[in-house]
């Protein structure tokens, strides 16, 4: 008999074998991994926890919605949780493993078609496994004058998995799930239910018309376990006819508020076009240096060893990488709007910088950050603070004295966005040393109880963490949920523990 290195939750041998006996039959066995070995692939926690602690018990391939269906219907009869993800490659959020032990990896690399472009209309229906790599290729081979909005781990990330972290980018459709519209989601007791437009049949808007009629659901499959999504609509911007992109850096440390101020009106009146991220020196500095070449002495890296190499390459300690898009004229016009305001505000600026991801280029160099040790240690803490630049300093001086505290250097990336700053808080650190991965996670829980009691919420967040954040997020909220997940997923058999929302607790 085959031999299990972990079991899910309360499911004997004997009904394991006969549910990878049943995703056997659906999918083919080369597409059924059970081994240690062949599983380890998946096992990227790069999270302060231990490996263990989210040992998947299997991996399951499906390269259909039919085969998908087979496979859900194996793990009701079984019930064997899975754990959806596109490409897995959620990096600092888990990668493709599960929020808890033992759940079987549902690995949808295989359902990977591009299912319609259409230029005119500039949108996209694709399945879970198409890469941005390939939507890419897809369009540069077709022509069509679209671009992709990608997030940080880029050509190898999916648009489905990062829009539904509702993850971000850096061109005007930086908002993931802002610029989704309709999908198709399997739900676990097996309905195979179409947003928006999508049940009419023959439906003529579905990709063009997000919210349909009645109550708007796309928004409760994000960041969740509702249902598998097995298609997803894409709103792609149209190349612009221009652009050029700045980096605008300020000089002294107290410039963040008064840089968050005085970018806000520039982005509610769209001069400038993207969200832009406003980031620390120590985080520009990771591109240029690994850690040990700049600091070996104890504790976080001081801010004076930070400015001493910062400077050598011309960084300040705040720095605004954004773009203007549009005519040219548009753009010569709003160069003015934007040098005059920023330089009032103390700001030096340089046009003319070349950042990929604000223009459509793939790239993985945001990911040199893990050069920074080397060890694959990895958690974003990303807090959200309303636009105003008082409040990003608060909990900028708060989470550098947290981090301060537990020895962890301190890496600010904001993004503006609507009426909100993603105030993403890269923690780096040495995977390979106990006592390392133990004082970065007290660092992240003390950090989470603080910014708790500050009134602040969490963007998104990785397995290990994320019952804690959940319950921040109030009691209530994790109550309708579960309520929601138990209408839809009676055996809860999708991803338990996802967003913290366990199916089973509180069932009487
Ligand atoms: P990436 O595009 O970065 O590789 P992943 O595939 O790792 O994204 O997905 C990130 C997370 O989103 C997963 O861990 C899972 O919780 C959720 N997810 C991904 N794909 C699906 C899907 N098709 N249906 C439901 N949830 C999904």
């Amino acid at each position: 008999m085959e031999r299990y290195a972990v079991l899910p939750p309360g499911v004997p041998a004997s009904r394991f074998a006969r549910a990878l006996a049943g995703f056997r039959a659906a999918v083919g066995d080369e597409h059924v991994l059970v081994s240690p070995e062949e599983l380890a692939p998946y096992v990227h926690v790069m999270l302060p926890f231990d490996d263990d602690a989210f040992a998947p018990s299997a991996s399951v391939s499906p390269a259909s919605v039919e085969e998908l269906q087979a496979v859900l219907k194996v793990c009701n009869r079984h019930r064997v949780p899975v754990w959806p993800v596109s490409t897995g490659r959620n990096f600092g959020y888990g990668s493709a493993l599960p929020a808890t032990r033992g759940q079987v990896i549902l690995d949808l690399k295989r359902m990977n078609r591009i299912l319609e472009v259409d230029p005119v209309l500039g949108t996209a229906l694709v399945e879970p496994g198409v890469t941005y790599q390939q939507l890419h290729d897809y369009l540069r081979e077709h022509d069509i004058a679209l671009w992709l909005d990608f997030p940080a781990p880029g050509p190898l990330a999916s648009p489905m998995g990062n829009t539904l972290e509702r993850g971000g980018g850096q061109t005007p459709y930086g908002d993931h799930f802002g610029n989704c519209c309709g999908m198709e989601v399997l739900l676990g007791d097996g309905t195979l239910l179409r947003t928006g437009l999508g049940g009419i049949p023959g439906t003529k808007s579905w990709q063009a018309y997000k919210y349909g009629f009645g109550p708007y659901l796309d928004g409760i499959f994000t960041q969740s376990n509702f249902g598998i999504v097995t298609k997803i609509g894409l709103w792609l911007m149209p190349a612009p006819p221009a652009h050029l992109t700045f980096l605008a850096m300020w000089p002294d440390d107290d410039a963040v508020a008064r840089a968050v101020d005085t970018i806000r009106p520039l982005r509610y009146d769209g001069t400038i076009g993207n969200f832009g991220v406003l980031v620390n020196d120590a985080l520009l500095m990771t591109s240029f240096h690994r850690r040990a070449d700049v600091y070996q002495g104890p504790g976080a890296i001081p801010e004076a060893a930070v400015r001493k190499v910062a400077a050598t390459h011309g960084i300040l300690p705040w720095c605004y990488l954004f773009s203007l898009y549009g005519r040219p004229e548009l753009i010569q016009l709003n160069t003015r709007v934007v040098t005059e305001a920023l330089e009032a505000s103390g700001a030096k600026l340089i046009a003319g910088i070349h950042d990929p991801m604000q223009v459509n280029e793939l790239t993985l160099q945001a990911f040199s950050l893990l050069n920074w040790i080397g060890s694959g240690g990895l958690a974003w803490f990303s807090p959200v603070a309303p636009c105003i630049g008082a409040e990003v300093a608060k909990q900028n001086r708060l989470a550098r004295s947290i981090m301060d505290d537990h020895g962890i250097d301190y890496f600010s990336g904001a993004t503006l966005n609507g009426r909100e700053v993603l105030n993403v808080m890269p923690m780096v650190y040495d995977r390979s040393d106990r006592e390392s991965v133990q004082r970065t996670r007290r660092c992240f829980e003390a950090l989470l109880t603080r910014f708790g009691t500050e009134g602040y919420g969490i963007y998104r967040t990785g397995i290990g963490f994320m019952d804690r954040v959940a319950e921040l997020h109030g009691a209530t909220l994790l109550g309708v949920n579960r309520r929601i997940k138990r209408a839809l997923d009676p055996n809860g058999i999708i991803a338990p523990g996802k967003s913290g929302i366990h199916p089973l607790a509180g069932r009487s």
